[in-house]
């Protein structure tokens, strides 16, 4: 059993900030800022897109009651990133959505810099 698994069915205690009979929000043990939360689904799925309709509906359902939650830490903002695969920085093969509470000035999530990609040839491969 994976380790969000062990988190869900509470054999690992965590930080829970929500919880409902379809997800649970803990605070992620590696924050990369003040409140940083993971919301994961009970059920083990590996990816997103693995995911039913009805589940991951349930799931962003979850994610926005714990920024409801979450406000009371006064951010200013906030990023609601998810990585599936390897290669996109998924650590732990359970879907989870990271809620990363963002304040004036900080730093705590950075995307990559602008690449120089041909978008006719992307989009006659996603079209074809
Ligand atoms: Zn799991």
């Amino acid at each position: 059993m994976c380790i969000f698994c062990k988190i869900a069915n509470k054999e690992i205690p965590s930080k829970i900030v929500y919880e409902d009979p379809y997800v649970i929000a803990f605070l992620d043990i590696n924050p990369r800022s003040k409140g940083h939360t993971l919301v994961v689904p009970k059920k083990h799925y590996k990816t997103l897109d693995e995911m039913p309709d009805e589940e991951l509906c349930h799931l962003i359902k979850g994610v926005k009651e714990t920024i409801k939650i979450l406000k009371k830490l006064n951010f200013d903002g906030y990023n609601i990133v998810n990585n599936n695969g390897k290669a996109a920085g998924q650590e732990i093969d359970h879907v989870h959505i990271h809620i990363i509470p963002r304040y004036e000035g900080d730093e705590a999530v950075k995307f990559g810099e602008v690449k120089d990609i041909d978008l006719d040839e992307v989009y006659k491969i996603i079209k074809s």
